[in-house]
């Protein structure tokens, strides 16, 4: 785009960057980078930058290892002091000892040596779900709410220490509330709007929630979020998680989706009907009806982690039973009443999702399994509205409605008995997911926890 090239070279002259990030994502949702000086910029736009994708988790064979990196120059960013800046043992700012250099960053579309989009790119998997949403006549917006732990860093490894005592919107004046403003200005300098950010329930936990957006800018920005909460985090000796669930006994860390389809001819909400019950429209129905079809697939890509499903049990507001409803905080989907302006309140919040997964592969599959619901006009159960929290895990052998996988392994499972799911993701990330998770649950069933030992060995 030349509007987005001039805008950008004009940038980098008139900021003076030096280097450029150059960003994608591997299929297990880790961010990868090579660096480039500025000189190389814009050989890179004309023919990309070469690199070896076989070391790539998930990304090719050996024998088709070249792969070639395009910017997306919609993203470019300059890297906030914050991100940018280190200190040293003795305590001085990197650029007291000469690290001033400005860098900025671009994500990249991965493309294989004939030009290609290449397959195990998870941006790409977004991109076409979206663009199948585009032929159906829709635009894909969402907002996560991003929730995370601040930890005290004591000699170097991270200690299950929360920064700080305090709950639910507590207003404090401490480190962390001084922390929270400085992720959420340096991602607006990175445009980056975060619309809210508060105290979450449990000692040293924290939420950002993200203004709505259309999908792709949004995965980009969560990220980039990633990263950005991490380095400002650690410009205070603390140390941000998004683990899903750090602590036993403690509330975890969720990313809970709001999701809206907005009709491209007349530019409305399509999920509103105002006269219809819950406002939701026949779509609306039909969308909630296709992701509570496939959300045991959905959940491998959603909540990718062994540890996400110690999040995924019942009295911690995490959702364990697939259904929907308006006020049920255990319901995997939530239709939130409405505000005063409906067409931007009527919204579809998914709540399974956490903050380790791929963001780019949890909206694709999420958005496909939406789609498939409206173009199979598939039934939506009945809400549940009574308070469903689980009284004890025995429900879940008795369940009143399906549950949602109980371990990685289940989800897995289910992940590979979905044809949807499998065709949205593709061939290539599909196995590669499979593979490197598979390995993941294979190694944690093997291990004996010390749970066992202390429960077992005295008795048996
Ligand atoms: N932390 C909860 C979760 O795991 C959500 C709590 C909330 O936002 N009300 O999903
Ligand atoms: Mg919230
Ligand atoms: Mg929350
Ligand atoms: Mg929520």
């Amino acid at each position: 785009d030349q509007q987005y090239y001039d805008q950008v070279m004009a940038r980098i002259e008139h900021e003076r960057v030096r280097f450029i990030n150059l960003e994608f994502t591997d299929v297990v949702g880790m961010a990868k980078c090579v660096t480039i000086p500025v000189e190389q910029f814009n050989d890179c736009l004309t023919h990309g930058k070469w690199f070896d994708g076989s070391s790539i988790e998930g990304f090719a064979r050996v024998a088709e290892s070249d792969m070639y990196l395009f910017p997306d120059l919609s993203t470019f960013a300059i890297l906030p002091d914050k991100v940018r800046l280190s200190y040293t043992a003795e305590g001085h700012r990197s650029d007291d000892i000469g690290n001033a250099d400005v860098v900025a960053r671009v994500i990249c579309d991965v493309r294989t040596p004939d030009g290609e989009h290449f397959d195990g790119d998870p941006r790409a998997t977004l991109m076409q779900a979206l663009n199948l949403a585009r032929e159906m006549g829709f635009q894909y917006k969402v907002a996560p709410e991003l929730e995370f732990f601040l930890l005290s860093l004591e000699d170097e490894t991270p200690k299950p220490l929360p920064h700080d005592r305090r709950g639910y919107f507590d207003l404090s004046t401490d480190l962390a509330a001084t922390v929270r403003r400085q992720m959420v200005y340096s991602l607006h300098k990175m445009d980056i709007n975060i619309e809210a950010s508060h105290h979450e329930v449990a000692d040293g936990q924290h939420e950002l929630d993200f203004e709505i957006a259309d999908a792709l800018r949004i995965a980009d920005g969560l990220m980039t979020a990633k990263y950005v909460l991490k380095a400002v985090a650690a410009q205070h000796n603390l140390y941000a998680t998004f683990l899903p669930k750090p602590f036993f006994g403690v509330n975890g860390s969720g990313l809970h989706i709001h999701q809206q389809l907005i009709n491209s001819s007349t530019g409305r909400n399509a999920f509103l009907n105002p006269q219809a019950d819950y406002a939701l429209s026949e779509e609306g129905r039909w969308f909630i009806a296709g992701q509570l079809a496939h959300a045991p697939a959905m959940c491998a890509l959603l909540a990718p982690l062994v540890n996400s499903y110690k999040r995924l049990v019942g009295g911690y507001e995490a959702p364990v039973v697939i259904n929907w409803g308006r006020i049920n905080r255990q319901a995997l989907i939530r239709v939130p009443r409405l505000g005063s302006d409906s067409e931007s309140t009527m919204r579809v919040e998914l709540r399974c999702t956490d903050p380790s997964c791929n963001p780019y592969l949890a909206l694709a599959v999420m958005l496909r399994a939406g789609l498939d619901g409206i173009q199979r006009k598939l039934t939506l159960p009945a809400a549940m509205d009574e308070n469903l929290f689980l009284h004890d895990e025995g429900d879940r052998l008795r369940p009143r409605a399906p549950m949602l996988p109980a371990t990685l392994g289940e989800a897995l499972e289910a992940l590979r008995e979905d044809p949807l799911i499998r065709e949205t993701l593709g061939d290539a990330i599909y196995e590669g997911f499979l593979d490197a998770k598979g390995i993941e649950w294979t190694e944690y069933r093997e291990q004996v926890h010390p749970w066992e030992i202390q429960r077992y060995l005295s008795v048996f």
